[in-house]
């Protein structure tokens, strides 16, 4: 199943370098309704990542400015490799 519009156009496929560059995390138990824990998700993924010295986007916050659905933006699950 996808949701996505093109589903062969997406950084979860692998990408040159043998691999893919993004994941979609759910909190669990999940709640689909319940953003302000993919909220709180985001925060840790972007600790960890920084931690690990890796820049990464979060699906809910494309530009990365701390504020998350300013623009729409409606993939919570997704993260990928800052490109
Ligand atoms: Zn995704």
């Amino acid at each position: 199943m996808t949701w996505l519009k093109n589903p062969l156009n997406t950084v979860h496929r692998k990408q040159k370098d043998g691999f893919g560059h993004a994941v979609d995390l759910a909190p669990y138990p999940i709640d689909w309704n319940d953003l302000s824990r993919f909220d709180r998700m985001a925060a840790l993924m972007m600790r960890a990542a920084a931690a690990e010295g890796v820049r990464i986007t979060w699906g809910a916050d494309w530009d990365g400015d701390g504020k998350p659905r300013e623009k729409g933006e409606s993939d919570s699950p997704h993260f990928q490799l800052a490109r």
